[in-house]
């Protein structure tokens, strides 16, 4: 026999999330994961999955009947999309200004997809007229973009543009909001979009392990008239719907304590309001926004298409990124992190989400933010960058 190993109790350090996911959990959350399980097709656990089903129509801002919880992350919920809408030699369409697009064209390739992209630069969002060209190009069935692109800090704006140009070709719109749904305005069925999928772990203040996805009936009746079956059993749209449609028969094991985090996160958001929400995330990251440009720095996004859940703050000269990190996690219990692709060593990234959306978390941010960056050597201010915030949280 081998020797039981010896773990220690479980005590996870005090950290402040302000990166791209997770975020802070509320804590009715947590407490909402250490309440009982029930059997997964007990009457109570069907209550709750209504529940969840109630509170993501009202988020995604849809009457979509096939709205549910993918079991598993944001890129769980995002190959269920793609990996049921996209067929063997579909053509499809997506972004190239991120790290997330490229992933949308990494799981549609493997669901047998021919994939296009439709080209920004990292920093910017896509133009609709170069979408426009995209389509008279290659003329794809399928296309998605991002809506909030975690790895740039780029909100998508322009979207019932985009589903425009799209549905005027006959292809089908798949939208990633897993990093701005419940923190910044998105509107299903008003911009139209077919598929839409989040996360739960970035804008409501819940762990990772329940996707958010709705998809209308228009990318419903595709996915029913599909040729070939869905490569991903697990993920397949027709068995994981016999467990969340009327039927409620097993497909697999509900993850039971993380359909109650979803629920209760959701309860946060009907109690608070989604436009009560999209201003809380506005208003808390405003701050921070103001904090960074009152030092001088700033941001690497155009004010037009900032993203609240996600700032990319500029790294400044002669600062080396990976030490302010360090230096935020050990010494603050902070968590940001830096830039990808293009950006690596060019911003931090500084998430405003959820639950770490908060005025105290950015106060926080902003004053340990500043010191550590006078600190590592950089011609800042940090007093002017923690008034700032501060004042704007709070307007005299
Ligand atoms: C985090 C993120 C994902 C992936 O989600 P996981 O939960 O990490 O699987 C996809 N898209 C965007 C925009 C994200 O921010």
């Amino acid at each position: 026999m081998n020797d039981a190993p010896e773990i220690d109790e479980l005590v996870p350090p005090d950290r402040t999330l302000m990166g791209p996911g997770p975020s802070d959990v509320h804590p009715r959350v947590l407490r909402s994961m250490a309440t009982p399980l029930v059997g997964y097709l007990d009457d109570y656990c069907v209550e709750v999955m209504n529940d969840v089903q109630d509170g993501l129509r009202y988020l995604f801002q849809t009457d979509n009947e096939h709205t549910f919880a993918v079991s598993g992350t944001g890129s769980a919920a995002m190959e269920t999309a793609f990996g049921n809408l996209v067929e063997p030699g579909e053509t499809v369409l997506v972004p190239d200004n991120g790290y997330f697009g490229a992933r949308m064209g990494e799981i549609a390739e493997r669901a047998g997809g021919e994939v296009v992209t439709v080209e920004a630069p990292w920093g910017e969002p896509l133009d609709p007229a170069d979408v426009e060209a995209a389509f008279d190009e290659h003329s794809p069935t399928v296309f998605g973009f991002v809506h909030g692109e975690t790895s740039t800090g780029v909100r998508q704006t322009s979207v019932s543009d985009l589903t425009g140009i799209a549905h005027e070709n006959d292809a089908y719109v798949v939208a990633d909001t897993v990093a701005s749904l419940g923190g910044v305005e998105f509107h299903t069925d008003e911009w139209d979009v077919d598929a839409v999928y989040s996360g739960s772990q970035k804008c409501l203040s819940a762990p990772p392990g329940a996707s958010p996805i709705t998809f209308n009936e228009r990318a419903v009746e595709k996915v029913r008239t599909r040729e070939e079956p869905v490569r991903s059993w697990y993920l397949d749209f027709e068995g994981v719907w016999e467990y969340w449609g009327e039927e409620r028969n097993y497909h697999h094991t509900g993850p039971i304590s993380t359909l109650y985090a979803l629920r209760e996160a959701l309860r946060l958001v009907s109690e608070e309001g989604l436009e009560g929400t999209w201003d809380r995330h506005e208003r808390v990251a405003g701050a921070l926004k103001e904090g960074v440009e009152a030092m001088g720095i700033g941001l690497n996004v155009a004010d037009e298409h900032w993203l609240p859940t996600l700032n990319p703050v500029r790294v400044p000269d002669g600062v080396d990124d990976g030490e302010v990190i360090d230096r935020l996690i050990e010494d603050h219990g902070i968590e940001i992190v830096g830039g990808l692709g293009a950006l690596d060593g060019e911003v931090f990234r500084v998430g405003c989400m959820g639950h770490s959306a908060r005025p105290a978390n950015v106060t926080q941010f902003m004053a340990a933010f500043g010191s550590v960056l006078a600190d590592g050597g950089a011609d800042v201010d940090p007093e002017a960058g923690a008034g700032a915030a501060a004042s704007a949280l709070d307007p005299k």
